[in-house]
């Protein structure tokens, strides 16, 4: 058993509703295990370090990550899932339609979706049967794992060079969940991006979402039976954030779907979750 899954199976014994989304996103990583990922940091990303300072997303900047190559290579290969086990036959369907799109295409789709433009996503929904929601599920897990091989370093470059602002410096989108850390500087805040997977530090008090510094407008939801989490919320925006609080640092707490059980105890409370992955039905 690798450690993401045993970090999995215990997060998952005291949350066994949790199966089904968790299954995916375990099938996912299984099919890319050992895929080609993005190993050394773009030559020229020094050149956009002021583009960092505007936040301007990464990966919209001139800095050469190439990301598309290996994402679409990776995309595509996703169509494995529909041999996975323990999923749903309704998603290896999906998944397995995966085969109906050529590589260009799929690059086109990677770089697209990272530029926000939905596009070349509707027309290839359209064309390849896979709906709209999931096949930009898979882009982003592609992204993600793309990612991967230069997550630490890169988030070292984005910390180097102080970036506090409150989107994602390296894809531009919301953050989905927080958390601590205990770092050189104390126990600080980090956001976690849900889709491409990247953290950073932000202010320990303030909405992650819009501007509001009033403690008066925030307050916190926490809940009896679920001591790793809290939910923090704000009133000026409305909009919640899940927060690990746990001190595991095997990661899983910060994951999105790991938590999905509080957005649907969120659903009827009028805030809304900003920068979620995957969104409960
Ligand atoms: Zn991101
Ligand atoms: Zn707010």
């Amino acid at each position: 058993m690798g450690a993401l899954e045993k970090a999995v199976t215990s997060w998952l014994e005291k949350r066994p509703y949790l199966d089904e989304v968790t299954a995916l996103a375990l099938a996912c990583e299984s099919v890319l295990e050992g895929s080609s990922v993005i190993e050394k940091l773009p030559s020229n990303l020094d050149d956009v370090k002021e583009k960092l300072g505007q936040s301007e997303p990464l990966l919209l900047t001139d800095a050469e990550f190439k990301i598309e190559e290996l994402a679409s290579v990776n995309l595509l290969a996703l169509a494995k899932l529909k041999d996975a086990e323990k999923l749903p036959a309704e998603t290896k369907t999906q998944a397995e339609k995966l085969q109906n799109i050529a590589l260009d295409e799929a690059k086109e789709l990677v770089k697209e979706v990272i530029a926000g433009s939905e596009e070349k996503l509707k027309s290839l929904s359209e064309k390849s049967g896979i709906k709209q929601d999931i096949l930009e599920y898979f882009v982003w897990i592609s992204v993600r794992k793309t990612l991967s091989g230069i997550k630490n370093e890169l988030e070292k470059w984005i910390a180097d060079n102080n970036y506090t602002a409150n989107t994602c410096p390296v894809c531009g989108r919301h953050a989905g969940t927080a958390f601590f850390k205990h770092t050189k500087r104390g126990r600080q805040r980090f956001l976690h991006c849900d889709h491409c997977g990247t953290e950073w530090t932000f202010k320990r008090i303030g909405c992650p979402y819009c501007d509001n510094i009033d403690q008066k407008k925030m307050s916190i939801k926490d809940s009896a039976d679920e001591t790793d989490m809290r939910v923090d919320l704000c009133h000026k925006c409305m909009s919640y954030i899940k927060t690990y609080i746990g001190e595991d640092d095997t990661g899983i707490g910060k994951e999105g779907w790991a938590s999905i059980h509080l957005d649907i105890l969120m659903k009827e409370t009028g805030f809304k979750p900003k920068g979620s992955l995957i969104k409960p039905e």
